[in-house]
């Protein structure tokens, strides 16, 4: 398949790893939107919010389970996690992945 976080979480596209364990991968964002911004994916392609279902939630579980080691890790305490699913809500890789943003005051969006 020809998605760019697939071969981030396969290392066949190097990126900067902050957290790696056999289910998930987290990773500096490329172009940061915030002086924190760490991306955590499933290392299975699931394509966005839209496609977790009963079957596949537990990698979601686990994600939120590592999101405060991995916050911890980068130094930060407050933080914002999020998710965009489908173009108009911005998301441009259709390979499910949580934002952690922070280091900063973030600006009121929802
Ligand atoms: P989305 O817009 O889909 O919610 O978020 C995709 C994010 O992936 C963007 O913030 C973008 O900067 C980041 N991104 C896209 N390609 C790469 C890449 O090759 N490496 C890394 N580390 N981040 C990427
Ligand atoms: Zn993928």
């Amino acid at each position: 398949m020809d998605c760019i976080f697939c071969k981030i979480a396969a290392g066949e596209i190097p990126s900067k790893k902050v957290y790696e364990d056999e289910q998930i991968l987290a990773f500096y964002d490329i172009e940061p939107k915030a002086p924190v911004h760490v991306l955590v994916i499933p290392k299975q392609h699931i394509a966005g919010a839209a496609a977790v279902t009963a079957e596949n939630a537990a990698v979601v579980a686990h994600i939120f389970a590592a999101i405060p080691q991995i916050a911890a890790e980068l130094g930060v305490t407050d933080f914002r996690v999020v998710t965009n699913n489908g173009v108009d809500a911005g998301q441009t890789v259709h390979h499910l992945h949580f934002h952690i943003l922070g280091g900063a005051r973030l600006g009121e969006m929802a």
